[in-house]
């Protein structure tokens, strides 16, 4: 199956993943092409429903450098435990292009989660690893980090997110996205395969 980056206001970024059961091989193979996408964006972090997958995992390399492979990361089921100590930073995000913002996080977090051979991990993170792994997690629970911005910042970025709703919406009126309720019907699918 080949996956690709879908951009806000997408339906499937509002969608709570649902846990993954089983680790196959093409789910194996979806992960390898999310660290691709990831790297040609220049990204460091990347959720399954960002690909328009339900499921509740993500891919994560906070150096952002594909030859670094020591610091990729594959977070499947994370659930995050604690936080301490708030720090606020710029932050921008795959699936909203060209936008930023500052927001406020933990600054050091700690996230269980497994990896792909199924082994329970412990990530005690901070500073820009915390900071991702938080955005990501969000993702899986279908929040965006437009949503943690100063209202303030959201009336400065009100009509750079209205060109991403205008060009959703009219790629949909030619047929190029499906309808919600075929996202549904699709999402449902892939859940009852892994989760
Ligand atoms: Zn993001």
């Amino acid at each position: 199956m080949k996956i690709e980056i879908v951009h806000y206001p997408h339906p499937t970024l509002r969608h709570v993943s649902k846990p993954v059961r089983r680790v196959d091989a093409e789910l194996r193979d979806m992960i390898a092409q999310m660290f691709d996408i990831m790297y040609e964006h220049e990204g460091v972090g990347l959720a399954a429903n960002q690909v328009d997958l339900p499921y509740r995992l993500f891919v994560a390399n906070p150096s952002g450098d594909p030859d670094n492979s020591d610091s990729e990361h594959v977070f499947i089921n994370p659930v995050l435990r604690a936080g301490k100590g708030q720090v606020q930073g710029d932050e921008g995000c795959l699936s909203i292009p060209g936008i930023t913002g500052p927001v406020v996080r933990k600054e050091k977090i700690t996230i269980h989660a497994y990896n792909l051979q199924g082994e329970e991990f412990v990530g005690e993170l901070e500073d820009l690893f915390a900071r991702i792994v938080q955005h990501e997690t969000d993702h899986l629970d279908g929040t965006l980090f437009i949503d943690r911005l100063a209202t303030a910042t959201m009336a400065d970025l009100r009509a750079q997110l209205e060109e991403f709703e205008i060009d959703f919406q009219s790629r949909r009126d030619c047929g190029e996205i499906l309808s919600d309720q075929q996202m549904a019907a699709r999402l449902l699918e892939l859940e009852k395969i892994r989760t």
